[in-house]
């Protein structure tokens, strides 16, 4: 019997691979299927709570939980170890602690963050990428009002923050921000009036998935609270002192000693080395999520192009997606174990919501726009609904934000 089990290989434990696991563990037994997750890192981390490690209004241990609390270890075999090479002819994967051969493969190796080649972007702007990257920009955007405070020539740059882009990242860590400036000028005894947080964003919208009223809300919500808004205005350089953006055709140096990159995310480069036809790191999938020509191989998450049947452009990449087609891919997996055919992914969309720090916020949720304390509760509930769907109640208890 034992000797018939499957080995399933699930790279990557962001929201996708590790709700793909949780749900396996569940549903398959260890006569079944030997699972195996290979991860970098020994902790997962809530990517959507990265705007807030990233300015400080969150500690970066609250983001973070050991994969190994949350797999049954019984059941699945967890590698702390960098995926290096797919090769899917030989159907094994190389890592950093050995090559793992595979049956069935799951791809879930998520985001990082994407300059577009913008020159010195990605030496000089600070991203909004992982756990190192919040730690780094929280810390310096304290030390700079710290050297600000303590300095006899002051810098007026210290208190100059830009951030580029203005879609959900951006907006979401601009909302942080101007929670957690208030506190900074309490703690170092710094004038607010001081402090320069400007938005550079290259398109004439923010946010155009949302409507109008949602987006007028937001943009007064960060102006009265001190925001500068460069619609329009595309960064082309970066450089120690901050942005270089094009207006009317002509460059013009913005300067701040905080430039923040939101402006671009991408699939794992590793998408490129290993399969044909990969854009931005991201493949399109078949709508079971296996891939062109791999019946054996599953796509999820940040990596994965799903085309909704009929439909043309691929979902975006959301958590909310990505723990569906987790969820929908062990079901995948226990079907093929059970020598059935697997079946087509539905996306249920729950709803949109933006933070504005932690008691504001808008969203569409239900078909209907909401702004305000409802939008902050109902980021609240999705936020914790994530953890509880990883890890029960009792990780809800710890990690949930009620
Ligand atoms: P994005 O690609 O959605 O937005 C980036 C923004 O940067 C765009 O508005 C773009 O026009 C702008 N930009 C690009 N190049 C620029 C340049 N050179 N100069 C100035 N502006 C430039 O990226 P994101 O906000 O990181 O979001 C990534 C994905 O994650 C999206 O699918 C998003 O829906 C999802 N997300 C969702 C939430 C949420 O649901 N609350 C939160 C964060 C991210």
């Amino acid at each position: 019997m034992a000797q018939n089990r499957k080995k399933v290989l699930v790279l990557g434990a962001g929201y996708a691979g590790l709700q793909a696991v949780t749900k396996l563990q569940k549903e398959v037994s260890a006569n079944e299927a030997e699972i195996t997750l290979v991860n970098k890192n020994k902790y997962h981390y809530e990517a959507t709570w990265l705007h807030e490690a990233s300015a400080g209004t969150l500690n970066y241990e609250d983001l973070i939980y050991p994969i190994e609390s949350v797999i049954d270890k019984n059941k699945v075999n967890f590698i702390n170890a960098e995926v290096t090479k797919i090769d899917r002819n030989a159907k094994k994967v190389e890592t950093t602690h050995g090559i793992f051969e595979y049956d069935i493969l799951v791809v879930a190796l998520g985001f990082e963050s994407e300059t577009f080649g913008i020159n010195g972007m990605k030496e000089h702007a600070f991203q909004i990428e992982n756990i190192h990257t919040a730690r780094e920009l929280s810390r310096h955007i304290e030390d700079k009002f710290a050297n600000y405070a303590a300095s006899k020539e002051k810098d007026e740059n210290d208190l100059a923050i830009l951030v580029g882009g203005a879609g959900f990242t951006g907006i979401e860590f601009l909302g942080e921000l101007t929670d957690r400036i208030p506190e900074l000028c309490n703690k170092y005894g710094v004038d607010q009036n001081k402090v320069k947080i400007t938005c550079v964003e290259a398109m004439p919208k923010i946010l155009p998935m949302f409507s109008e009223n949602l987006v007028n809300y937001v943009v007064n919500y960060l102006e009265e609270r001190g925001v500068e808004f460069k619609i329009g205005t595309p960064i082309v350089a970066c450089n120690e002192k901050g942005f270089k953006v094009k207006t009317n055709d002509q460059e013009q140096q913005l300067e701040a000693n905080t430039a923040v990159w939101a402006a671009g995310v991408r699939g794992s480069q590793l998408m490129e080395e290993s399969f044909e036809g990969v854009k931005r790191g991201r493949i399109v999938t078949k709508q079971d999520l296996t891939i062109d020509g791999h019946d054996d191989i599953f796509v999820i998450g940040d990596v994965s192009a799903f085309i909704p049947a009929g439909e043309e452009r691929p979902l975006p990449t959301t958590a909310q997606i990505a723990m569906q087609q987790g969820a929908h891919v062990a079901k995948n997996i226990e079907n093929i174990l059970n020598g059935q055919a697997t079946t087509d992914f539905e996306y249920i969309d729950r709803g949109t919501v933006c933070s504005l720090g932690s008691h504001d916020g808008v969203g569409h949720v239900f078909g209907r726009d909401i702004t305000g304390k409802k939008a902050a509760f109902m980021k609240k509930v999705i936020d914790t609904r994530a953890v509880f769907k990883m890890g029960g109640v009792g990780l809800a208890f710890k990690k949930g934000k009620f």
